[in-house]
């Protein structure tokens, strides 16, 4: 079977890591959450006050200090999953928590941060049989991936879904603080200067509002078979 590239797009918490993971495992690909290293460049920009009260990224700090920033992705044979490092720290849990979610698209915004990003994402994904996850993989960062999709699903069910998640790990969170996170994320990462969220021309949408994870491999497994001939 041909080895691809499968880069899947989209909104914010519309399942596109659990889709991306699950399709991995059943192909033996190598997943990345290209997610997780803008969260990991805004938790180090949070730790060093390099973000303002109001929100706004002291930008040429950051940039200045962008060398200093040193990211990998590592699969943790404790949790089976993969697991972010920032300057060889495990990150993992802390960057999935609000203050990063409500900052990080603030710090994605920046070009110098997405060149590095992208940089790395590239190297990463240049022996073929990945699945990518992220907002610009499809147009940005593969734009040769062989397989495309650009998920999306209704802002509310997306904040219930997160929701769910979050209280399941012990978190104490707020639907109503979730769901503006959401539409926060989404406006700014659509709106956005460098390398805004858009469906590559050639990415199948995939709207996943009423359909299970089940569902949704069924749907992909036979896109995928057709692309690996
Ligand atoms: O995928 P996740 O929701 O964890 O991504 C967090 C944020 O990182 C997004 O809201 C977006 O601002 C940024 N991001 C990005 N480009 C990517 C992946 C994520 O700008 N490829």
């Amino acid at each position: 079977m041909k080895k691809i590239i499968i880069a899947i797009d989209g909104y914010s918490s519309c399942g596109k890591s659990t889709f991306a993971k699950a399709i991995a495992a059943k192909l033996g690909y190598t997943f990345i959450d290209s997610g997780a290293m803008y969260r990991a460049v805004t938790l180090f920009a949070i730790r060093n006050e390099f973000i303002n009260p109001g929100g706004s990224v002291k930008k040429q700090e950051l940039i200045a200090a962008l060398p200093q920033i040193h990211i990998r992705l590592a699969h943790s044979t404790q949790s089976g999953k993969s697991e972010a490092f920032l300057n060889d720290e495990n990150v993992e849990r802390e960057i999935r928590l609000g203050e990063v979610s409500d900052k990080v698209s603030r710090v994605s915004e920046i070009g110098e941060v997405r060149g590095r990003m992208v940089a790395l994402q590239q190297e990463m994904g240049g022996q073929k049989a990945i699945v990518m996850d992220g907002r610009d993989i499809g147009t940005v960062v593969f734009p040769q991936a062989e397989l495309k999709i650009f998920m999306t699903a209704d802002p509310v069910i997306r904040a219930q879904r997160r929701y769910k998640e979050l209280t399941a790990k012990g978190e104490p969170v707020n639907l109503a603080d979730i769901e503006k996170n959401i539409r926060e994320r989404d406006r700014i990462d659509e709106y956005r200067a460098v390398s805004p969220l858009r469906k590559a021309a050639d990415a199948i949408v995939l709207d996943n509002s009423h359909l299970t994870v089940e569902q949704q491999m069924q749907w992909v497994m036979d896109l995928i078979t057709e692309k690996t001939k």
